[in-house]
Order: structure tokens, then sequence, then C-alpha cells
């Protein structure tokens, strides 16, 4: 059971506060019959109108977008950087990006409308593991990397254990590996470097489960499909 003017809120009819506004003017039904006061809760099986149209769920949509360096995650700064969101302008659903990546992170950022699924993709819970992969300023030796699997001691506390391959390792000035994890901390990857006093120059996320780049340039989407939505959750 929900709170009317939230369940009018999901459907994209109005704002909560449009929605309680509606319900005080007695501009909204509920199985045939006006409510007027706050209070009420609702489940799926209730018919919902709006001044006199039935209310029909807004279509949840799944996006899988390479987000390029430059963008931030949340919905506006004060700095008026572009967002992700600003790329979804045009589709008629609010569509929020699923977790975050930092302004200079690159590469998988599920975006959706669907509430459920964010929270299920974000939930520490699901262990949902996402690989990324780091150009680092230097050398990150084999002891560290075996540190960097056990655990690291951040200031949020230890890190789960994470998997570690190393792509290119050719000279003594800077390396590239790639890190998996399941974590999904703030700035996780660039803070467990900084641990050991290298500089992340270049870090992409390549993949969020089975979900991958392939068949993207940065800056573009695809649509989710079902089964894949269905293979997430
Ligand atoms: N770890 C980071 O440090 N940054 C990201 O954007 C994602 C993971």
């Amino acid at each position: 059971m929900e709170r009317l003017q939230k369940v009018i809120a999901k459907s994209g009819v109005a704002s909560r506060r449009k929605a309680e506004e509606m319900i005080e003017k007695g501009l909204v039904t509920v199985n045939g019959e006006t409510i007027t006061s706050m209070g009420v809760k609702v489940s799926e099986k209730d018919i919902i109108e709006v001044e006199g149209v039935p209310l029909t769920k807004e279509e949840k949509v799944y996006i899988l977008y390479y987000k390029p360096v430059g963008e931030i995650s949340s919905v506006g700064d004060d700095r008026d950087r572009r967002s992700v969101t600003d790329t979804f302008e045009m589709f008629e659903e609010r569509i929020y990006p699923v977790g975050r990546l930092d302004y200079d992170t690159s590469g998988v950022l599920l975006m959706t409308n669907d509430g459920d699924f964010t929270q299920m993709m974000t939930h520490p819970k699901y262990e949902i593991t996402k690989t990324y992969r780091v150009k680092v300023d230097g050398i990150l030796k084999r002891e560290q990397q075996r540190q960097f699997m056990r655990g690291i001691k951040l200031e949020d506390g230890m890190t789960a254990p994470c998997k570690i391959k190393v792509i290119r390792d050719k000279n003594d000035r800077n390396m590239i590996l790639d890190v998996t994890l399941h974590e999904g901390r703030n700035r996780q990857v660039r803070r467990m470097f900084e641990y050991f006093d290298l500089k992340v120059v270049k870090l992409t996320r390549t993949h969020f489960d089975f979900l991958t780049l392939d068949g993207l340039s940065e800056g573009e989407y695809r649509f989710i499909k079902p089964h894949e939505v269905k293979k997430l959750i």
C-alpha cells in the first residue's frame, strides 16, 4: 500500500505537491469515490482517476548509457556542469542514473525511471559486480596487488575482497589494470589506489554485471532488453 499522492506522482502525472493540491481540490477519485484527505493509501488493485482520467502507470524505461568524461551523475550542481540526465531531456519519463560515476569517470551507467530497480541495483546485499579499466600513474607492486585483493583499510572501513587483472605493465611509469568489485562507495577505486600513493589518470567502467559497452561510443546509449532486465533482478 502506498500513499495516494505518491502513486499519482510516480505515474508521472504531477509532482507530489501538485498531486496533493489536486486531492485537496477534489479532482481525484479512488474506485469512484472522491478523496480529499491526505492520509489515504492505495494498492495496485485500486482504480485511481485524476480529473476523470484513469491513471496509467508510466512505462518503465531501462537504458545503458556510455557516460563520457565531463558529466556529473546528479541532476544539477552549482557549477552548472553538464549532467548525465541532459542526454535524456527529450524523454517524457523522468530518468535518473542508477548510482554514480565521478565527473572524470566514463563507462557503463544505467539510467531508469524505476525506483525499485535502482534500489535493487545499488543495494550492497545484491553484490552486483562492476569492472573498471584503470590507468594508473605509477606501478601497483605485486604485494600491493595482493593487499588490494584482500581488502584495504579506507577511512570508511575495510574494502571487500576484489579481483585484479594486470592488462599492461610494460614500462615502469604507468600501468593498466582491470579491477572488479561489488561495492559502490564514493570514489572507491580512486581512493584504493591513493592508499598506495598512486594517482588514477583514467577510469572507465567496462562492466555492470554482464552488461558491457559493446557497440557503443562515448555519449551513446541503448535500451536494455527485457530479458537483460530480468537477468539483472
Ligand atoms: N570508483 C571511483 O573511484 N570512481 C567512480 O566513478 C567509480 C568507482
